[in-house]
């Protein structure tokens, strides 16, 4: 079953948060001390999620994310991931993390039914990790991305922010990944999330990101995927992995947006920078399959067409990433 919401596009892809903890505190994610953690009555728990995502693929929805936070600290995680995996029509379960738990973890992700993983990783250079990161460990994550190959995954996808100032310096090493190491790396532009006032230094526009791979490497644009939503891909010839690059602030993004997200207390939003959001615990507590199934149908029929971002008009709100789930 095809699920369109009212501007024709198809919605197959949820994003299911399942924390708002994290062992990071990423500079552009969250505030240094950390966020006030809801407490343990306020977050979905596993049975109430697995009721979220049953009733995503009964509407139509192919593909879950899941996200945070860091959805490796979330205690249960495996055993959850497996039941999620086991719901029929659900085609993709797949699932973004900082890495530094995934060389312990990756072998259980892979057994309990996760097909791919997409790694935050925004330098390769430790001591600029560490920076953006405020304290992470690089040598962690490499070992985790190791670690999910042997056990069998597919080459990680690497999400990285670039910023310019801070990691753009290292645009055509992580390009070179997809040549030298197979792995698919996706550039996001950096969005205004956590308060600053002047957020726009950061921003580089995807253009100017492939303009600076192009100066290197021929670039040839992919077909798009029908699970691909807002990004564009792109291959260096030759290359196992692709170059993706996802514009949320500079345009070209909202009309092949494809995705809801769901939070982990339970808040249905139809587009990450909107204000606009459906709590779903009336429907959950206690369960009402019906209830939640018509309240998710709402949510992507009141899908807005676009988002406000853009780096000369937008006001700042701030918005915590890491409550959302990216
Ligand atoms: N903790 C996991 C991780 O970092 O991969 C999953 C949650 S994180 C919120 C999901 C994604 O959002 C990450 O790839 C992160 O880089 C991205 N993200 C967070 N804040 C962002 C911002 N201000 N601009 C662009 N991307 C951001
Ligand atoms: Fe944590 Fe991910 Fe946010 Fe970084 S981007 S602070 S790893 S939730």
């Amino acid at each position: 079953m095809q699920l369109t919401d009212s501007h024709g596009r198809n919605i197959n892809y949820l994003r299911l948060s399942v924390t708002d903890r994290c062992n990071m505190r990423c500079f552009y994610c969250m505030p240094k001390e950390g966020i006030v953690n809801k407490g343990h009555h306020a977050i979905l728990s596993y049975e109430e999620l697995l009721l979220v995502a049953e009733a995503a693929v009964g509407l139509g929805i192919e593909k879950i994310r899941i996200t945070g936070g860091e959805p490796l600290v979330r205690s249960g995680i495996v055993a959850f991931l497996e039941k999620l995996s086991g719901i029929p029509g659900l085609r993709h379960l797949v699932l973004t993390t900082n890495g530094l738990l995934l060389e312990r973890m990756a072998a259980d992700l892979f057994k309990a039914g996760v097909q791919r993983l997409n790694v935050s990783l925004d330098s390769l250079h430790a001591d600029t990790f560490a920076e953006i990161t405020r304290g992470g460990d690089l040598n962690k994550v490499l070992a985790g991305l190791e670690a999910a190959e042997q056990a069998g995954f597919p080459p990680p996808k690497i999400n990285v922010v670039i910023m310019r100032g801070v990691n753009d310096a290292e645009i055509l090493d992580f390009a070179e990944m997809t040549l030298v190491r197979g792995n698919s790396v996706r550039f996001i532009e950096y969005m205004p999330a956590v308060k600053e006032d002047d957020w726009q230094r950061y921003c580089i526009a995807g253009d100017e990101i492939l303009e600076r791979i192009a100066g290197r490497y021929t670039l040839e644009q992919m077909d798009k995927g029908r699970y691909a939503g807002p990004s564009r891909d792109f291959r260096i010839p030759g290359a196992q992995g692709s170059i993706g690059i996802i514009t949320a602030v500079s345009g070209h993004f909202c009309s092949d947006c494809n995705r809801i997200r769901v939070t982990s207390t339970g808040q249905a939003k139809g587009c990450l920078f909107s204000d606009e959001k459906t709590d779903l615990l009336p429907f959950l507590r206690p369960p009402d399959r019906e209830g939640l199934t018509r309240v998710l149908q709402g949510i992507v029929s009141g899908k807005p067409e676009r988002h406000g971002i853009s780096q000369d008009g937008y006001v700042h709100k701030n918005f915590t990433m890491s409550q959302v789930g990216g």
